[in-house]
């Protein structure tokens, strides 16, 4: 036979033209999936928003809300009780997510938050969220001189917004937040949407794509509900924070293109066989599916779905899943790897051209610069093996043919060589799959989209 167990044989099959069909009608009662990621300067008020966005939400009980009060109490330290909320959810639910994750939802939207903004040093797990969000929310702090500190070359707020605009995040939303702070001024908000849609527009942010909404997480003015404070009402008719995400366009869910899955966590599941979960990038699976695990180059079956602990029949691009395999050895398969279509594999190279945004940098980028390369959840060794071309950062046009050295804040195309084959694709065919990030010392020194897969 083809080695497939005879149990998953005999199962009758669902086919994909019937799957596509109902595709609609199932989940139509359903609500859109957004991934959110949320970025901003440390102390901007990132934890605090999302942390009384989940208690407004109703995602927090009035039990778990008491006991917070009461240890935030006792410490003195009130104002932080919305931010440990998020710390929870994070930490219950790190476990198994490199990114804690935790899910509200809008009139039409199921919105999971990608990222651990609790952590003072989040930017790896901000990228992570990076890698995986449909949509970002800038938070800048509107309190005189912090705004401005976030905003200098060493704060986050550029280097954040630089960073998910070049892992091809369009859709924005800035909350100007602890507007309490300066007296809910029109003159602030105005400073500070300036300062920021310039910036914007340069970094490749459309006009149309960018929202801005003057908040106070700690207040919860204009979060879920329309403003009622007069010195906000006098001069803002607006949306409030709630309906700017319930407003952003879902991407098309790429659920006709090939099927791929990258690998997050590997586990050991009940009875045979063990666990894996990721997101689906693109296409669909069901259990009984045969999958290619790419660079390995074995196959596997897909035994079980599980989507929120539920067991399911099929999944789709957008799904976050843990399935369970069987019919390869535990061993052999990494975090990082992809599961695929084994008739329409995804690519496998250790050369490839990508068009990176350069962030600040202590020593220019040079031919042989050693990077340590971020592929969804890969991280592989690499050097950038040719220096291509230096790009205009707006227009995209060649500046610069072949440059000796690529300093800060510039946007190149590189060759990079990676110590051994890996799975991409091109940024064009599957943006999902075609992004890197390259970090030196733990820093991040540049994100970028694959153009070109060499070899
Ligand atoms: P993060 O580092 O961006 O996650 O920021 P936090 O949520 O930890 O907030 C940093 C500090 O700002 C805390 O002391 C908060 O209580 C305070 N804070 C957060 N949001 C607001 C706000 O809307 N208004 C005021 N006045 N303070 C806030």
């Amino acid at each position: 036979g083809d080695g497939t167990p005879r149990e998953i044989r005999a199962r009758p099959r669902v086919s994909k033209e019937d799957i596509l069909a109902k595709y609609k009608s199932d989940r139509g009662d359903n609500k859109e999936q957004l991934h959110m990621v949320v970025i901003g300067h440390v102390d901007a008020g990132k934890s605090t928003l999302m942390g009384r966005m989940l208690l407004e939400m109703g995602q927090v009980s009035k039990k778990t809300m008491h006991k917070y009060e009461q240890e935030s109490k006792k410490l003195g330290k009130q104002s932080f009780v919305y931010a440990w909320i998020l710390d929870e959810t994070g930490e219950e639910r790190g476990i198994t997510m490199d990114v804690g994750q935790s899910k509200f939802e809008t009139n039409s939207k199921s919105v999971t938050l990608l990222d651990a903004p609790g952590h003072k040093d989040f930017i790896p797990n901000m990228i992570t969220g990076a890698t995986q969000a449909d949509v970002a929310l800038l938070v800048v702090d509107a309190t005189r001189g912090e705004f401005e500190t976030g905003f200098e070359s060493g704060g986050q707020t550029r280097e954040h917004a630089l960073l998910v605009r070049s892992l091809g995040v369009s859709q924005l939303g800035v909350v100007v937040n602890k507007l309490d702070t300066v007296g809910w001024s029109q003159e602030r908000f105005e400073e500070i949407t300036a300062k920021l849609s310039a910036f914007l527009r340069q970094a490749g942010f459309k006009e149309s794509d960018v929202t801005y909404v003057p908040c106070s997480g700690l207040t919860g003015e204009n979060m879920v509900v329309k403003p009622t404070a007069a010195e906000l009402t006098s001069w803002y008719t607006g949306p409030c924070l709630l309906e700017v995400i319930d407003g952003f366009k879902t991407p098309e869910r790429p659920i006709t293109k090939p099927f791929r899955m990258s690998i997050n966590d590997i586990f050991k599941g009940m009875g045979a066989g063990f666990c894996v979960s990721g997101r689906i990038e693109t296409g669909m699976v069901q259990p009984g599916d045969r999958v290619l695990v790419s660079p390995l180059g074995e196959t596997a079956f897909i035994k079980a779905l599980l989507v929120d602990d539920m067991p399911i029949q099929v999944a789709f691009a957008g799904d976050c899943v843990s399935a369970t395999i069987s019919g390869l050895d535990q061993q052999n398969i990494s975090v990082g790897y992809i599961l695929c279509d084994p008739q329409r594999p995804i690519p496998i190279t250790s050369r490839y051209q990508a068009r990176i945004v350069i962030f600040q940098l202590k020593v220019p980028i040079t031919k042989g610069y050693s990077v340590v390369m971020h592929h969804q959840s890969l991280v592989e060794q690499a050097v950038v093996s040719k220096l291509v071309a230096q790009l205009h950062k707006s227009t995209g046009a060649i500046i610069k043919q072949k440059p000796r050295c690529l300093t800060g804040n510039t946007i190149a195309l590189v060759e990079l060589e990676v110590s051994r084959p890996i799975c991409l694709e091109l940024y064009g065919d599957i943006k999902e799959l075609g992004r890197v990030m390259l970090r030196v010392g733990g820093v991040t020194i540049a994100a970028g989209l694959v153009t070109k897969i060499i070899k």
